[in-house]
């Protein structure tokens, strides 16, 4: 299971990819953003469910394992950033 820390730097950072374009007004950050915790949270879309997205478009490609190891590297590269 992915372990999340709830730092929110991937909601404030949605500007990386078009794939979030609908969840923020152009500076990267949610709209359902709330602090660092996400105020839609049982309802947020698949794009941000790291299990689920991983069902949905990756499992043919990479193994849970090397997904799950993208994510945490994805994660540090947001927290250094700050
Ligand atoms: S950047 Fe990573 S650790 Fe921080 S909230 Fe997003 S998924 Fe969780
Ligand atoms: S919908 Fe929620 S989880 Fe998705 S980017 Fe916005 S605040 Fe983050």
């Amino acid at each position: 299971m992915f372990k999340c820390d709830m730092c929110g730097e991937c909601c404030r950072n949605l500007d990386k990819s078009p794939i979030y374009d609908k969840l923020h007004n152009g500076d990267g950050i949610c709209i359902y953003l709330n602090g660092n915790l996400c105020s839609i949270y049982n309802d947020r879309p698949l794009i941000c469910r790291v299990e689920k997205a991983y069902d949905f478009f990756f499992k043919n490609d990479i193994s849970y394992d090397e997904y799950l190891k993208l994510n945490y590297e994805c994660c540090e590269i947001l927290k250094k950033k700050e």
